[in-house]
């Protein structure tokens, strides 16, 4: 996969193409990727690629002509790239997005800066618009960065375990399961048993449990629009079984602070 980013910054991808997955990704061919100065396609001695708003108002626009050469020269280059503006105002980034984006052929970002970009590039130039959550940073790199991170590690032999990415969270729908490494013992905590039984559809069916649990307690929602298989319901009725006894046993020790007999 082809990547490229358009931006005022581009020496702040230096250290990102240069380390980890990403890193491993270009050695490995898996992708290409570049960081690509606006300021370069901006004419004038200055280079400058903003400008007060039209109607008045704080803040700087980023011009149009400028984006829509660095987007041109790009594009000609990555034929079939879908363009990307970064924007706290496109839809928000999930795994889903990350999976979709990562069929492409290639992907081109724009990021903005100040009050952002000039509505014609927007309309024009950009084949979708993504936000990386509901809130405003100073600029679209560390989204580009964000998105090229997730959608880098699914692309098939980019990660070291063929399936690490596809038991990640989200990827079923759930959240995924603890992880212990070593030390067995770490002050007074014991790594589960059950995972050094060697022992694997006992681990299977821990990792699955831990998964329910971990993702009840932190995203119900995931679990409510969530068709369930056989095994999830079952371990569900289970535990709602469990509390049930307990509820039942304090109601008959007479500790139920509901039955009003404290
Ligand atoms: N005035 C714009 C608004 O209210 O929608 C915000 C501009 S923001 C200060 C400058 C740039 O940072 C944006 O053009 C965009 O590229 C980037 N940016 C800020 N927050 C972002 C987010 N949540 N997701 C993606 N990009 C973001």
């Amino acid at each position: 996969m082809k990547l490229a980013v358009l931006t005022i910054f581009p020496e702040l991808f230096v250290p990102f193409w240069e380390h980890g997955m990403i890193r491993r990704a270009v050695e490995a061919d898996k992708i290409s990727a570049s960081a690509v100065n606006i300021r370069d396609f901006a004419e004038g001695r200055h280079h400058s690629t903003d400008d007060s708003p039209y109607g008045g108002g704080c803040g700087m626009v980023m011009n149009a002509p400028p984006l829509a050469a660095a987007i041109r020269a790009v594009r000609s280059g990555m034929p079939g790239a879908r363009t990307v503006l970064l924007t706290p105002q496109g839809r928000v980034f999930t795994q889903d997005i990350a999976r979709e984006l990562a069929e492409k052929e290639g992907l081109i970002f724009v990021c903005g800066r100040y009050e952002g970009i000039d509505e014609r590039i927007c309309q024009d130039f950009a084949d979708d618009e993504i936000s990386i959550g509901d809130y405003v940073m100073t600029g679209g790199e560390l989204a580009a960065m964000v998105i090229i991170d997730a959608v880098t590690r699914l692309i098939p032999g980019v990660l070291g375990g063929e399936d690490s990415a596809e038991k990640d969270s989200f990827s079923e729908g759930l959240l995924e399961h603890a992880h212990y490494t070593r030390p067995r013992i770490f002050e007074d905590e014991q790594v589960p048993e059950v995972l050094l039984s060697g022992h694997h559809r006992q681990i299977g069916k821990w990792r699955l449990e831990s998964s329910l649990i971990r993702t009840f307690l932190k995203r119900p929602d995931l679990l409510a629009n969530r068709v369930l298989s056989r095994t999830e319901s079952e371990i569900l009725r289970k535990w709602c079984l469990d509390i049930e006894n307990i509820l039942r046993a304090q109601s008959l020790s007479g500790a139920d602070p509901l039955s009003g007999k404290q």
